[in-house]
């Protein structure tokens, strides 16, 4: 029997061979050319899986949560007005990071499995007039995606600054940076960008770089000081060493690989195929029976699904068993719902395969807890849902 089960959590997720093959090989000096060159080149290519003409990438060793603090600690001074746009856990914590950074924090929020109306958040735009609003264009915590180019225009027409968390997102849900006018999109390297955990990725548009440098009190945290990395970044850009701290250089080549599979793939490609595969999955949960936490279709991810658990089956009876029959799929974090529902994560190279396998080994676990339904219709619809 297969020791392996298949990983579809929303992240980290299962990850190409030639990309882990950097991560076991030999590492180099972090000047050495061959270095120097990849790093350069995984930067131009962020630009462009981030369909950003002008931004400044970043890369730094840390976790998506670092790339959000990096644009909290960069873009804030204190008293400084901000607007979240909340779908969940995730725009809450981005809250918390500005606060930290002494910004004054205005919500505007959905109930559970919703997002603003764009009514709403130019509402909040008209009110006061806010330095930066977060938007998070998929949050992980319901499954809810964000209209971000409506949004960004929004921001635009009141001279805020739009801040995307993409860590759900990017590389599998549709972003234009420069087009929508976005002036930072950031992300961690271990969902859509298919790179183990350990990198948090950033780009930021040249209006972001100006209000940074407007600044008129020192950044409050040293380490994710943009004065200490534009230098570097700029420097390996440039082809030409540099050093602030010692980059993550395993994950670095292993970036440069898997944005150039991205690439390969083609942009529009990809999140074509996410939307496919989002569209097969969802399908296959409601043939089962089973609701999901976003409160209408169009507002569902295609790079997680979320469903909850029928009535009268726990989170302990099913996972477990869906884990058995060889899925490992993630629980509810969404402190309001967490017991209420499971998460699916189909992001980076998931295939249509995957999401057959895992409808069927929720069936599987269905069938064990005694739920009735007739086995195989997930299965069924997923399939024949792919490929209309
Ligand atoms: N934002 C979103 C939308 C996320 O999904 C996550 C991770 N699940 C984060 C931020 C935080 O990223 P990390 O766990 O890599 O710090």
């Amino acid at each position: 029997m297969k020791e392996r089960t298949l990983l579809m959590i929303p992240g980290p997720i299962e990850f190409d061979t030639a990309v882990l093959a950097e991560m076991g090989a030999q590492t180099t000096s972090h000047v050495a050319a061959s270095f120097i060159e990849a790093f350069g080149q995984a930067l131009e290519r962020m630009r462009q899986v981030w369909q950003s003409t002008d931004g400044q990438p970043f890369v730094l060793a840390g976790s998506g949560t670092l790339a959000m603090d990096t644009a909290g600690a960069n873009l804030i001074e204190p008293g400084d007005k901000a607007l979240v746009i909340n779908t969940g856990y995730f725009s809450d914590r981005f809250a918390a990071i500005l606060e930290r950074y002494g910004a004054q924090v205005t919500h505007v929020r959905a109930p559970i499995g919703g997002r603003p109306s764009l009514e709403e958040v130019e509402q909040a735009l008209k009110q006061d007039h806010f330095k930066l609003m977060t938007v998070t264009q998929v949050d992980t915590s319901t499954a809810v995606r964000t209209d971000v180019q409506s949004l960004a225009a929004l921001a635009r027409q009141s001279d805020t600054l739009i801040v995307v968390d993409g860590v759900c997102s990017v590389a599998g849900e549709e972003l234009r940076m420069s087009e929508w006018g976005v002036d930072v999109a950031l992300t961690a390297s271990q969902k859509a960008i298919g790179v183990p955990p350990g990198l948090a990725l950033l780009v930021a548009s040249p209006k972001a770089m100006q209000a940074f440098l407007a600044r008129k009190t020192p950044v409050a945290n040293y380490y994710a000081d943009w004065a200490n990395w534009l230098p570097i970044m700029q420097a390996y850009e440039a082809r030409k060493p540099g050093y602030f701290g010692t980059p993550a250089v395993n994950l670095v080549w292993a970036l440069n690989v898997s944005l150039g599979q991205i690439l390969n793939e083609g942009l529009d490609a990809r999140f074509k195929r996410h939307q496919a595969v989002g569209r097969a999955c969802r399908a296959g949960i409601t043939a089962l029976g089973l609701d999901q936490v976003p409160l209408l279709p169009e507002f569902a991810a295609n790079t997680l699904s979320a469903p909850r658990f029928p009535k009268g089956i726990t989170g302990t009876d099913l996972l477990p068993r869906i884990l058995k029959a060889g899925v490992t799929l993630a629980g509810g974090l969404h402190p309001a719902i967490r017991a209420e529902y499971f998460r699916i994560g189909h992001m980076g190279a998931a295939t249509l395969g995957d999401v057959l396998a895992t409808i069927g080994a929720i069936e599987t676990a269905l069938t064990q807890c005694g739920y009735q339904f007739e086995s195989g219709t997930g299965v069924a619809a997923a399939m024949k849902t792919y490929h209309e």
